[in-house]
């Protein structure tokens, strides 16, 4: 078969596809591109069920990109809490206030969104696949998209066994992305059809990754395109993607102490420029393999010997290829020694602030009693 007319089955296959398999999510029932560019940077690297609550909480609170440019540093972490990748929010707000200013340059009363795959990709943390993604689903333009979902799906539809972060096959699967997105529009052309073939062309690719074409136990029996996969026909599924073997994870411990002084607590925030910077934490120290006992890390950070040293449930988490494990302790003390760093909080005004989620899970504890 040609490779022009496999694009052209494989683009009807899809399209069929997604008119009755598509997901009822919020985003997909607007075509606002504010609305559909806060999915995308939400989407990025968190998943579909993670980010609802989130995105319906933000669409609330900002509903449009003068409220974004206006928003106090302090509302928008709070409104990311626990979505981590904080960069993502504070581009978000660059991007805001850098359309808003060009509008106010412009005197228009309304700040768009811009409609160029250009000037989007020029925006704060918006980046190939982001702009095409935008382009496409609010705009129907047939800009390529290019995600791990994507490319687990056309590494395998085309039996490519290549590494696909490797320059020159990473960018041939933008082709065939390209390829694809374009067919659709020429088929709707053909049909006479101004239908959103684009937006979702580019979705049902998305969508088959997330749902039917998953990294193990892909479900080819009821995939759209399996005639035209050649892992399905050579048995490969589980070979493709071809991703090279995983860096080993790394350990690090954290020792945080949870100081209490009538009922305040000392919390420091996050310089700028290191990671989740602006958020809240409670004061803590990276043991660097170092063998210290909890109390020999307070003496050192703080200047003097603790009264008591209260274990609290240890908190383990995972941050990229880090295996994060943070002991906390609380101290009660009877007076506030003088520390340079950090505010001394109640329960209640700590919780109107954004926390990193392994301190957010200590303050949960202080919340509800159970520390
Ligand atoms: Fe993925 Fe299987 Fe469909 Fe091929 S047939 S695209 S491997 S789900």
């Amino acid at each position: 078969m040609k490779r022009s007319e496999k694009i052209q089955m494989i683009v009807a296959a899809m399209l069929g596809w997604f008119s009755q398999n598509a997901r009822d999510l919020p985003w997909r029932r607007t075509q606002d591109p504010y609305a559909i560019w806060v999915s995308e940077i939400m989407l990025q690297q968190t998943q579909v069920k993670t980010v609802l609550p989130f995105w319906e909480r933000w669409m609330c609170e900002l509903p449009t990109i003068e409220a974004v440019a206006k928003a106090t540093p302090d509302k928008i972490h709070k409104l990311w809490e626990g979505l981590g990748y904080y960069t993502r929010v504070r581009n978000l707000q660059k991007a805001a206030r850098q359309i808003t200013e060009k509008r106010k340059a412009e005197s228009g009363n309304k700040s768009e969104f811009p409609n160029k795959f250009d000037e989007v990709l020029a925006l704060p943390g918006i980046g190939r696949y982001t702009a095409g993604a935008i382009c496409s689903i609010a705009f129907n333009q047939p800009t390529p998209i290019l995600d791990g979902n994507v490319m687990r799906v056309l590494t395998r539809i085309f039996g490519i066994d290549k590494d696909p972060r490797e320059k020159g096959t990473n960018e041939r699967l933008w082709e065939l992305a390209g390829e694809l997105v374009f067919n659709a529009k020429t088929q709707s052309a053909q049909r006479r059809n101004k239908g959103n073939s684009c937006s979702y062309l580019n979705q049902s690719l998305m969508e088959l990754g997330a749902l039917v074409c998953t990294p193990r136990n892909p479900q080819c029996l009821i995939c759209p395109v399996k005639k035209l996969c050649v892992a399905f026909k050579e048995n490969r599924t589980e070979e493709l993607p071809n991703l090279g073997k995983r860096e080993a994870a790394t350990a690090r411990r954290f020792v945080a102490f949870v100081l209490e002084h009538q009922g305040k607590f000392l919390i420091r925030q996050r310089p700028e420029k290191v990671v989740n910077a602006h958020l809240w934490e409670f004061p803590n120290v990276e043991l660097n393999g170092q063998a210290l006992t909890p109390a020999e890390v307070f003496k050192s950070e703080f200047g003097f010997v603790p009264p008591e040293l209260e274990p609290l449930p240890p908190v383990k988490h995972s941050i990229t290829r880090y295996r994060i494990t943070l002991e906390a302790f609380r101290v009660s003390l009877k007076r506030a020694p003088k520390m340079g760093q950090g505010m001394w909080l109640s329960h209640a005004e700590m919780s109107s602030l954004a926390f990193t989620s392994a301190h957010r899970k200590i303050l949960s504890g202080l919340n509800n009693g159970l520390i």
